[in-house]
């Protein structure tokens, strides 16, 4: 199908269709190129390709056509209906396409400015490991957009505005459009990490950012059989050159196998996340009427506190929530080990129902204090709401509350 010649009206037909590089062998899906390297017909072909004068694969840590799959699909999708084009470089894990992003766009004496509640190795790398490296973060509370705007005017070492959400664990949000503006007024380029919406729900290249990154690991893949992640950039120009070579040297590249899990899964994006979504919203009501539970967090719902936020920029709440037990840490374990369908893991965006409990799992390192200054308090529960039927997964949480 030659999308110039047939643009695809709807988003789930683009997330089947959408970047399909036909094969000419007439494979209907895309082939595994399980191969490190790539033959070159004549030496001077393989110095066009080196020169960048020829179009090709040279070795698979640059490229693979598996990746490029993957790469040109989401690129579509997180660009589906904007009038732009983006470039997609697909790697290893969400972990590396963030780790690319602050290395190719920051140096030493830089600086990051980013949110509070945050994935917790994004988290770690920025407030640890950077440092070594001569660059520091200023951490805020993104949703006081005055606050964003003093920090911007009164340090012009912020080079970078890096934004999650909804954010993982507290599922707080954070407005796009408005920090993206802020953020242009003081020159700085603005990432959003769009693990937890998908482009199905939220574009945040719609609002002006600079960079999205997902952790394809969770709802892109949807199946949890891959780790993988992306890095997109609308400046092609600074995405061939600087983000590929620090790609390129760093080595976090994808490889095909997960590159394809990950092509298949994103074909059922559209309805995976609506069934995602009907079914959070319905444990979030659930939850809300329960005596046991003190708090609900869905960016679904009205009762959360960045719900303005949230149904600004997002399609419908997504399928992630988090909850308070009453009881705290005993009972947040008590309940955890009740779950019978339902399961005790890390990660999310899977079609089955994940559960974990941040302070006894994820933030067990992570002291009381520090912790409860993000939210994450002792009994809180974060869901990934899978697809299962509506009725188990709501039964399965009353007996464990019992
Ligand atoms: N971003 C978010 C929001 C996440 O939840 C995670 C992992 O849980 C990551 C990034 C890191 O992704 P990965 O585990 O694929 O490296």
């Amino acid at each position: 199908m030659d999308e110039n010649s047939f643009p695809l009206k709807g988003f789930g037909s683009a997330a089947i269709h959408g970047g399909h590089t036909k094969e000419s062998s007439g494979a209907h899906q895309v082939p595994i190129y399980a191969t490190s390297t790539y033959i070159f017909d004549t030496v001077e072909q393989g110095v066009k390709r080196f020169k960048g004068e020829e179009e090709g694969y040279i070795y698979s840590r640059w490229g693979n056509p598996t990746a490029t799959e993957a790469e040109r699909k989401i690129a579509k999708l997180e660009a589906f209906g904007l009038p732009m084009e983006l470039k997609g470089i697909l790697h290893a894990s969400g972990m590396a396409a963030i780790t690319t992003l602050f290395l190719s766009t920051l140096k030493a004496a830089d600086k990051i400015l980013s949110h509070y509640s945050l994935y917790g190795g994004t988290e770690e790398f920025v407030n640890k490991v950077l440092p070594q490296s001569g660059i520091t973060a200023e951490i805020a509370d993104l949703r006081n957009l005055q606050a964003a705007e003093d920090a911007l005017k009164k340090d012009k070492s912020i080079r970078l505005l890096y934004i999650e959400t909804p954010a993982n664990p507290t599922i707080q949000c954070v407005d796009i459009a408005e920090l993206t503006a802020i953020g242009k007024k003081y020159g700085v380029k603005v990432a959003c990490d769009n693990t937890f919406a998908t482009p199905y729900l939220q574009q945040p290249f719609k609002y002006g950012v600079d960079f999205v990154i997902h952790s394809t690991t969770k709802f892109l893949n949807g199946h949890g059989t891959a780790i993988g992640g992306i890095l997109l950039g609308k400046d092609i120009e600074f995405m061939n050159t600087k983000v590929t070579k620090f790609h390129r040297l760093l080595g976090g590249n994808s490889n095909p196998f997960d590159a394809f899990l990950l092509v298949n899964g994103i074909k059922t994006l559209e309805l995976r996340m609506d069934r995602h979504c009907s079914n959070a919203a319905a444990v979030a009501n659930y939850l809300s009427k329960h005596p046991l539970i003190s708090n609900v967090l869905y960016a679904g719902s009205p009762d959360h506190p960045d719900y303005k936020i949230a149904s600004k920029q997002m399609k419908k709440g997504g399928g992630m929530l988090s909850f308070e037990l009453k009881n705290g840490l005993e009972a947040g374990i008590k309940f955890m080990n009740k779950l019978k369908m339902c399961l005790r893991t890390v990660s999310l965006g899977t079609v089955d129902t994940l559960l974990c409990q941040p302070a006894s799992m994820t933030h067990y390192g992570v002291s009381k204090e520090e912790r409860e200054k993000y939210g994450i308090t002792d009994g809180l529960i974060r869901m990934n709401v899978g697809i299962e039927n509506i009725d188990d997964i709501i039964a399965d949480l009353d007996q464990a509350l019992k």
